[in-house]
């Protein structure tokens, strides 16, 4: 491509609300065959809400509410968000929280009334060596619905399940099948649970899944697609998908998301629908075409 249509295709881009940094990025685009999707907030709205409590012994739910959203006040996760929005409207009052700590892919940890929990996924469950005692199908059938589940353990034994669900942005599918029709592979990249992760997956079509990706793992995954010879986007919008967005051939951040992500990518789209990427794509195979 010539410099004129690259900065032709570059105005292209800003005209359908799709911030394009560099020509480079441009030339790169149009020899990708991999599109690398982060689920939450990127595939889906990224604002969960809270759909179940489930009491698994002697606490009650308003009880398992109001630990998780004591805790939770110290964390900036989006599940985080979820919990605490739901204790407000049911006017649950927050109680005093030490020892806070977020566990990053896991889950957050703190003493609340003399008590230690931990809540998170199966993976912090396992770590803290808490037995679940069959009580894991619940959580199993929440994510095969697509929610996130995540257990309260209190000094060591289960305590419950809470789980949130966040909902496929509208365009997500369609998006998803125009990139496989324009020859592009489809990965989606996950922190959350295979179960859950599969779930969503289905909804909007995507085949081949990244899950129980810890966040400094998001990166080795695009390098290892790379090094199978793929040509790799990665699209994310949080601080977690910073590393990935570096580390991919085009890292394109959702505009509504994290400033981290989208001073880690090449191309941001302004608006929160994936529209941009096929667009953002078809400019530069247009461009390197000098179709403009
Ligand atoms: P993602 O950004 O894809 O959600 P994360 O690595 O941030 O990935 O989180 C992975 C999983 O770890 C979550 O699905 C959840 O089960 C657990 N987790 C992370 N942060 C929290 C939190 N603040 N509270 C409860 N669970 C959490
Ligand atoms: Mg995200």
């Amino acid at each position: 491509a010539t410099p004129m249509s690259l900065t032709t295709g570059v105005g292209k881009g800003a005209e359908n609300g799709i911030l394009i940094r560099s020509g480079e990025a441009l030339q790169v685009a149009q020899k990708l065959n991999t599109i690398v999707l982060d689920k939450t907030g990127t595939i889906t709205e990224g604002k969960p809400s809270l759909t179940d409590i489930v009491s698994l012994g002697k606490y009650s739910k308003t009880d398992l509410l109001k630990f998780s959203a004591s805790i939770e006040k110290g964390s900036e996760h989006p599940l985080a968000t979820a919990i605490m929005d739901n204790a407000e409207k049911k006017k649950i009052p927050l109680a005093k929280v030490t020892g806070f700590n977020a566990i990053p892919g896991h889950g957050v940890e703190g003493i609340v009334e003399d008590k230690r929990i931990y809540f998170g996924n199966l993976k912090l469950m396992k770590k803290e060596g808490i037995p679940l005692n069959g009580f894991n199908k619940y959580a199993s059938s929440m994510a095969d619905e697509g929610k996130t589940p995540m257990f309260m353990a209190i000094d060591g034994e289960a305590a419950g399940i809470i789980a949130v669900a966040d909902t496929v942005k509208e365009d997500s599918l369609s998006v998803i099948q125009e990139l496989e029709k324009m020859g592009l592979e489809v990965v989606m990249i996950t922190g959350d649970n295979q179960r859950t992760a599969q779930a969503i997956a289905k909804q909007v079509g995507i085949k081949r899944v990244l899950a129980d990706v810890l966040p400094q793992d998001k990166a080795e995954n695009v390098r290892k697609l790379q090094a199978e010879g793929k040509k790799v986007a990665m699209v994310g919008d949080g601080i977690n998908d910073a590393p990935a967005l570096t580390q991919a051939d085009v890292g394109i951040a959702i505009g509504t998301g994290t400033d981290v992500a989208i001073e880690a990518s090449d191309i941001t789209l302004i608006s929160g629908s994936l529209k941009g990427v096929v667009s953002a794509i078809k400019i530069s195979r247009a461009t390197m075409k000098n179709v403009y």
